[in-house]
């Protein structure tokens, strides 16, 4: 197997790529987001705690978003946006907490500037049966008027996962579930190999888009963020 590089991923102000780790603090120093950040600050309107989250998938470092979310915006604003961009297949529920499975779930109308404290780390868990659990950290949070009419800003994302075809190493875009599960193969596979694959006990092979929930539930996709 493959050694694993750290995820890389885009600043969607100034478009610059780098290595997860450094984006963070990239962005509070990005001078084509400080333009944006100024110009809203110009607007009329009160100030509110506006809060930096580094949004992962629980299983792995693959899958990430850089968010920034409006104090007064609610936890069914940041769910509706986890669904749109990763989650949603039909229409599953889903919670927040502090702790996981154990911890006590938050109301979906919780305003964030109530639960989200610097270090905090919430779970968001969509799917009880096949469920996709994914961890919120607050990385920062500054006062200011927020950069968007939404709750909240997408600021940063991974960029998708390199996967190779398992039958000759080309770039993937296909997944068949029946190899994951019942030949303990990776099922990744490319536009060619996927015409003559003989599997479909699992339903077609799936499309491998930019989500942590790729192979679950039947997910297809889009995997595009609403804003
Ligand atoms: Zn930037
Ligand atoms: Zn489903
Ligand atoms: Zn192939
Ligand atoms: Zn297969």
């Amino acid at each position: 197997m493959a050694r694993r590089k750290q995820s890389r991923g885009q600043c969607r102000y100034c478009g610059r790529e780098m290595a997860k780790g450094g984006l963070i603090k990239h962005l509070s120093s990005c001078s084509q987001r400080q333009t944006v950040m100024t110009k809203a600050n110009q607007k009329p309107g009160a100030n509110q705690p506006l809060y930096h989250l580094r949004v992962q998938d629980a299983w792995g470092g693959a899958f990430w978003l850089d968010l920034e979310m409006n104090g007064s915006a609610t936890l069914k604003d940041l769910d509706s946006y986890l669904r749109a961009i990763w989650l949603e297949c039909c229409g599953h529920m889903s919670r927040f907490s502090i702790g996981g499975w154990r911890g006590d779930e938050f109301p979906m109308q919780t305003q964030d500037g109530q639960i989200f404290k610097p270090e905090v780390e919430l779970t968001h868990i969509y799917d009880f049966g096949t469920s996709s659990e994914t961890l919120i950290k607050v990385v920062g949070v500054r006062e200011g008027q927020p950069t968007t009419a939404h709750p909240l800003a997408l600021m940063a994302r991974n960029a998708p996962p390199d996967v190779r075809c398992m039958e000759c190493e080309q770039p993937a875009s296909w997944l068949c579930m029946e190899c994951q599960y019942e030949e303990d193969r990776p099922g990744m596979l490319c536009e060619q190999h996927v015409k003559k694959h003989p599997h479909e006990n699992y339903g077609e092979p799936v499309p491998v888009v930019n989500s942590p929930r790729v192979g679950m539930c039947g997910y297809a996709g889009p995997a595009e963020p609403p804003y």
